[in-house]
């Protein structure tokens, strides 16, 4: 496929392209330009005219645009599926939940662009002040925004920056995962028939190491949207400049199990959301903490249903575990676990790698201050530690440089609540594993997962800012 440059599909300017291979049996997928930094400096320029276009379109003429990509995006999701498909090895039947998804995104980011509301200033309240002045904000979009987004979600992660930064008013140029980008271009293409004005939006293909320094950094742009690693957000956050960034980056989200706990429920949520998109989420299980008082009883009940994950083809409907993003990524799985095992914990199930699948593991007697546990693994393996007490288990949960999601499984109330004040999360979830979402919540992570909230709403208020304006009258 060609990229996207203000409405005109076309290759990069020294006209490289670049294969894109399925993950799971490396055929080629597709082709696409490997855009050069003229090329992004071309978005970038196209983007200025954009951001005035969008400036002047009423906000009723956006939310129609957008309904109507929201509606193309439903239409075409069965083809944004397969390609999600082919271009990550997620398995066709999780692509489908996640192109499903599309067109509801960017519907309720048309509905949040109408709600751009600002607040009215009492001012007289101010002592000193009359009534001669009345003071409201106002809600503007900020411009350019420049978007970057990771491999694993194609489809949900591109829709969650730039359908409320176009909703909001803003041009966007997108920079998607170097391995994912065809489901982006899809998507992009649902704008632009829906007749979103052509300098409004450019998708460019390619490496981020040579791309990103350049959107990040020009001063015509004036926010950035990064999800991603850790290490690739502090670098943008030290060389952005002043302007609006969010970033959402890595984590390793623990699940608590109290002895009151639904041991089956748990044991459920834990088997799906520790191996959804081989672990390659960042929200999925990486740690669960469990009250030694039923830690034989808990695994006893996971390892049978870890053991039942369908593992292979991604194509095939029944798949539920399909291959990681590339046979490096699994390779690098496979030693961190092996390396655990080396230090003494089990391996009860899994860890073996074919490719890139590595089947789904349970690791068990894990330190905390592992690797397996405080470093983001991304991929299919949960490492399963015990504590004493609530008290020892929320230790536990926070002590680790992350804070994005986390779970907890009780029936007791006054445990529930002393979770959810005292874990160190973005996201808290109460007899469920973190790995849940819907579309519209605030959604972000604290500590060394990022700083600012998507969600829709979120989105729309981060794509905007806000001006002051005081009008003066005289005294009367
Ligand atoms: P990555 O950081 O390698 O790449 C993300 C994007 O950044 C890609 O588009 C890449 O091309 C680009 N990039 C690379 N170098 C860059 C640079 N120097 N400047 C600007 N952009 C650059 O991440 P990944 O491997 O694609 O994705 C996995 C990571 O994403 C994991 O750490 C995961 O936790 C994180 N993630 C976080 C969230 C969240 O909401 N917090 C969601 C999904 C993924």
């Amino acid at each position: 496929m060609e990229m996207l440059v203000a409405g005109s599909w076309r290759g990069a300017a020294d006209g490289r392209i670049e294969e894109i291979r399925s993950p799971f049996d490396g055929r080629i997928v597709d082709t696409v330009p490997v855009a050069t930094v003229k090329d992004a400096v071309a978005a970038l320029d196209r983007a200025e005219i954009g951001a005035r276009i969008q400036r002047s379109t009423p906000a009723h003429e956006r939310v129609d645009i957008l309904l109507r990509a929201a509606a193309l995006a439903d239409e075409r999701a069965e083809d944004i599926a397969q390609t999600i498909s082919a271009e990550s090895g997620k398995p066709i039947t999780e692509a489908r939940g996640e192109s499903s998804r599309s067109g509801n995104i960017i519907r309720l980011a048309a509905y949040e662009g109408s709600q751009l509301y600002g607040s009215s200033l009492p001012l007289d309240a101010n002592a000193g002040t009359g009534l001669d002045k009345i003071g409201f904000t106002l809600r503007q979009p900020v411009g350019i925004v420049v978007a970057i987004t990771p491999f694993n979600y194609p489809a949900l992660l591109v829709l969650h920056k730039i359908a409320p930064a176009l909703a909001a008013g803003n041009a966007v140029v997108l920079k998607p995962a170097r391995a994912t980008p065809l489901t982006a271009l899809k998507l992009a293409r649902c704008f632009v028939d829906a007749g979103l004005p052509p300098e409004a939006l450019s998708v460019i293909t390619g490496p981020g190491s040579s791309l990103g320094d350049v959107l990040v950094t020009d001063p015509r742009v004036r926010k950035v949207s990064f999800t991603g690693s850790t290490s690739v957000g502090t670098r943008i956050s030290s060389i952005a400049g002043v302007k609006k960034l969010s970033l959402e980056l890595g984590a390793s989200c623990p699940v608590i199990i109290l002895p009151d706990a639904d041991l089956e429920l748990a044991a459920t949520a834990v088997a799906s959301g520790g191996y959804v998109n081989a672990g390659q989420v960042c929200i999925s299980v990486q740690r669960v903490i469990v009250d030694r008082r039923v830690e034989a009883d808990f695994l006893d009940a996971l390892v049978p249903k870890v053991e039942a994950i369908a593992v292979g083809d991604p194509r095939a409907d029944g798949t539920r575990l399909g291959s990681l993003i590339s046979v490096d990524e699994a390779t690098r799985v496979q030693a961190s676990i092996a390396a655990a095992r080396q230090t003494g914990a089990r391996v009860l199930t899994g860890g073996d790698r074919d490719g890139a699948v590595v089947s789904p593991a349970v690791v068990a007697g894990v330190d905390p201050r592992s690797p397996l546990s405080r470093d983001e693994l991304f991929g299919p393996a949960v490492a399963v530690s015990s504590a004493q007490d609530i008290e020892g288990a929320i230790a536990q949960a926070n002590d680790n440089d992350y804070g994005l999601g986390a779970g907890i499984f009780t029936n007791d109330v006054a445990g529930t609540v002393q979770a959810m004040r005292s874990i160190d999360a973005g996201n808290i979830h109460i007899n469920w594993s973190p790995l849940w979402r819907a579309d519209l919540m605030p959604y972000g992570g604290l500590k060394g997962s990022g700083v600012g909230k998507e969600g829709v709403r979120s989105a729309v208020q981060e794509m905007t800012e806000e001006k002051t304006i005081v009008l003066h009258g005289r005294p009367w």
